[in-house]
Order: C-alpha cells, then structure tokens, then sequence
C-alpha cells in the first residue's frame, strides 16, 4: 500500500499523509520534500503555494536515490488531477 503525495503527486508514500483525523504522518516526500505535520505548520503556505516553489526550483528530489529514470513532472502531477 502506497499514497500518493498532495503537493508533488509522488505515488510512493508509505504513510497517508494525514488520518481521518487530519493527523499528520511526519514523512517526508522523497521526491518534493514535504514533511506533513511540519512544512505545513511552519512557513504557512497552501500546498499549491509550495508546490509552486517546488517547481520554481526545478523539482529538486528530496531523496535523488528514489528518482525513477525516465521521472516526468508532468505524469507524476496527474496522480492529484493537475494536467500540465
Ligand atoms: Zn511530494
């Protein structure tokens, strides 16, 4: 079981990002480096604000192990209905 990331659309999460609850899961996004619970507490911004700085600075990957070969931004925001 995988879950996919709202801000960047990574669908490898291992961790829902927040419960039912609205808990947050403290992982970090390999590949945007989102880390639910504290990023979004401590700069204030929505996640399409951060998304936008994610991608203003060239989609940097959190964990550039995790990075799929042929990796395309534009696919992987499809996971959360954003069409390029
Ligand atoms: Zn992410």
């Amino acid at each position: 079981m995988s879950y996919i990331c709202p801000i960047c659309g990574y669908d490898k999460l291992e961790e829902i990002p927040y419960d039912k609850e609205g808990n947050p899961s403290y992982e970090i996004c390999s590949c945007c480096g989102f880390e639910f619970g504290y990023d979004d507490h401590s700069e204030g911004k929505t996640f399409a604000e951060y998304r936008q700085l994610w991608i203003e600075n060239d989609c940097k990957w959190f964990n550039e192990d995790e990075r799929p070969k042929n990796w395309s931004l534009k696919q992987q925001l499809v996971n959360i209905n954003i069409f390029l």
